[in-house]
């Protein structure tokens, strides 16, 4: 395991809006998705997608409000109407905070270290852990959705 360097949008805004390929075999991810984590442990984060350590692969971890998830492939399958505004950050933007509406829940469908299909429901902060670490792997960054800076 390693810790990695995590990308900022100061000087990677490019490569952080690539958008990341499909994970065909789990087994090549073992080392990053440990990666992953202890980069998030040593960053006290609450997520980190893998494009974020330089890696454009559909990978990503979210460890919140008790919630300890690997997301591989992840696609989110349904989302509540109603909303929930809250302050949000980001690794790849140190010291920068905004307010940002997110769904109150969703559901996400993903793949285990395994390879096998599981759906996951979750609700308010990792509701919102997980729509933001998705959007990674679509070159979206939580500065698109600000409502207003803080
Ligand atoms: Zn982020």
């Amino acid at each position: 395991m390693a810790i990695r360097n995590i990308l900022k949008a100061s000087e990677h805004n490019e490569f952080l809006r690539k958008k990341s390929k499909i994970v065909n075999d789990v087994k090549s991810i073992y080392d990053l998705l440990d990666d992953l984590w202890e980069t998030l442990h040593h960053a006290n984060g609450a997520g980190l997608a893998a494009p974020q350590v330089g890696i454009l692969k559909r990978v990503a971890v979210v460890e919140i409000d008790g919630l300890k998830l690997e997301l591989i492939n992840p696609i989110i399958i349904e989302k509540s109407d109603e909303q929930v505004i809250q302050t949000e950050g980001c690794l790849s933007f140190p010291n920068q905070w905004g307010k940002v509406a997110r769904p109150k829940m969703v559901k996400v469908e993903t793949l285990d270290r395994q390879g096998n299909k599981k759906t996951i429901t979750a609700t308010d902060w990792q509701a919102r852990a997980i729509c933001h670490e998705v959007e990674h792997l679509d070159g979206i960054l939580y500065v698109d959705n600000v409502l207003e800076e803080e």
